[in-house]
């Protein structure tokens, strides 16, 4: 399999290069250039698989450069029982005849980013092997929260790579910070950065772009890399486990084989539903994909109107990893829909940073409403449907789950659509406890109380257990406990690296 750019079918490059350079040299993204197919019969077989079983299956169709050796053992690295705290990696949890909650945050940190970030180093470190790359991959990020504790936990001592993480010092939540002070691994660094997100975004991105900066660290035999949700070995692991979901469904009885499913997705910078998407592409018996945001409805908009306008007030919400007003991974759909047009889609991107604003054609507009519904949940819509959802089903979701629970059932309201949904559930009620609680108990409730209480309370209400990783945070050293000026960070990679 190669992959070519969204913005030049040109190019043609093995998944390992694609893996290694994140992002094509003309901005656009890398992506397949047909997609592999999986029949029903093989749909079948995936119903006595394990999730390992199946991923490999699934990737090995992508990844065809990789040996089967490779790539078993990027898989079993990834996906163990011991960092998913479960047996089935992505389970799900039947809530009624109709609805069923794919639950993704099983793993590290307890929200869905481990899928694909467990696994993306090793694909990373295995494709530098294979394009005979010598040298250390440092990985640079800037995190709002999530992204980080994730990245960290990924590359955490995998062999040849290193990474420094900077998140802004008065932004994240307590949990947040305290998950990544206190990593550990001989191979990572932490830093708060004094400002905000952007701040600690323009610092990375600065590092990133300075040409001769990066002369220096390939002198000291060091290759800069990022781990953002645009890298294909971020999205094709993504894919697996729709087809998991739909195997698990088969398996129990819950659909028949070749029925068509609805899937609700979370979104914020279009990565999930993608993949579902492509899944789809592939074979996977969908009816509808049911885009559900939160008051950053830039995608609500646009699926229901075809114009994309980041022209517009950004909110800050109880769902945070979906504040996003640019949906980086729209432009594979876009792609794709308009039969692979580069130029088109290179217009509309170029419109996007000049104008903030494009416009897609008749025919994409109407083959994404022909495939996809979209609508928004507020907040107070969204601690609503937590609320109804525990008392229905003593089920209680997370902010961002409640959010596609909640456009859910405006879809059903307005179609009556009864055909069995997945609903993607992305983070772990326990890593948004205060606003669970919330919804839960009301605010008077939360008051006061520190971070370990919430989780006990919401232990207790839920009858949950606390996942071990956020219950082990109370006892752990604090090693990172250093801010920088926004106008450091780059000594502060050098002093971890040693170098400069
Ligand atoms: C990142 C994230 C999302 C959004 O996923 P995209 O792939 O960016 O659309 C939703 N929920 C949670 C908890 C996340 O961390």
């Amino acid at each position: 399999m190669q992959y070519n750019s969204t913005r030049n079918s040109g190019i043609s490059i093995s998944s390992a290069e694609a893996i290694k350079k994140g992002l094509s040299e003309d901005g656009g993204l890398f992506v397949p250039k047909s997609f592999p197919s999986i029949s029903l019969s093989e749909l079948q077989k995936f119903a006595d698989m394990s999730y390992q079983e199946r991923a490999f299956e699934i990737l090995s169709k992508f990844l065809t450069d990789f040996t089967p050796e490779e790539l078993k053992t990027c898989i079993e690295k990834a996906y163990t029982k011991e960092k998913f705290e479960t047996e089935n990696i992505a389970p799900v949890y039947k809530l009624n005849d109709t609805e069923y909650i794919l639950e993704l945050w099983h793993g590290p940190t307890c929200a869905f980013k481990d899928m694909a970030l467990q696994i993306l180093p090793h694909f990373l470190t295995t494709s530098m092997k294979k394009t005979k790359e010598t040298g250390e991959v440092v990985i640079l990020v800037a995190t709002s929260g999530d992204t980080g504790k994730a990245a960290l936990e990924g590359f955490k001592d995998v062999e040849g790579t290193r990474i420094v993480v900077f998140y802004p010092d008065d932004s994240v939540s307590e949990i947040q910070k305290l998950q990544m002070i206190t990593q550990t691994g001989d191979n990572v660094c932490v830093s708060a950065v004094s400002g905000n997100f952007d701040d600690a975004q323009n610092g990375v991105k600065k590092i990133f772009t300075d040409e001769g900066y990066k002369n220096l660290l390939a002198g000291n035999n060091f290759k800069l890399s990022s781990a953002n949700s645009i890298n294909w070995g971020r999205l094709a692991p993504q894919i697996v486990y729709y087809f998991s979901a739909y195997s698990d469904m088969l398996e129990a009885g819950e659909i028949t084989l070749g029925e068509k499913i609805n899937i609700v997705v979370p979104t914020g910078n279009f990565g999930n539903i993608l993949a579902a998407y492509y899944a789809y592409k592939m074979g996977l018996p969908v009816n509808k994909f049911i885009c559900a945001s939160n008051r950053n409805n830039i995608l609500t908009d646009f699926i229901k109107t075809g114009v994309y306008d980041r022209n517009r007030d950004f909110h800050t919400t109880i769902s945070p990893s979906m504040d996003i007003l640019i949906s980086s991974n729209l432009e594979r759909l876009l792609y794709d829909l308009s039969g692979k047009d580069e130029n088109l889609v290179s217009g509309f991107m170029k419109e996007l940073s000049e104008k903030g604003k494009y416009t897609v054609t008749e025919d994409i507009k109407n083959k994404i409403s022909e495939l996809f519904y979209a609508d928004f949940a507020d907040d107070d819509e969204t601690l609503e449907e937590i609320g109804s959802c525990f008392s229905e089903y003593g089920y209680v979701p997370d902010t961002h789950s409640a959010v596609a629970l909640s456009v859910y059932n405006k879809y059903l309201k307005e179609t009556n659509d009864t055909q069995k949904t997945v609903i993607a559930s992305t983070a772990s009620p326990f890593k948004f406890n205060q606003s669970v609680l919330i919804a839960l108990k009301g605010c008077a409730f939360v008051a006061g109380k520190d971070e370990f209480t919430l989780l006990s309370e919401l232990s207790e209400i839920s009858g949950m257990d606390i996942p071990k990783s956020l219950a082990e945070l109370k006892n752990k050293t604090k090693i990172f406990d250093t801010v920088c000026e926004k106008d450091n960070m780059v000594q502060v990679v050098n002093d971890f690296l040693q170098i400069g």
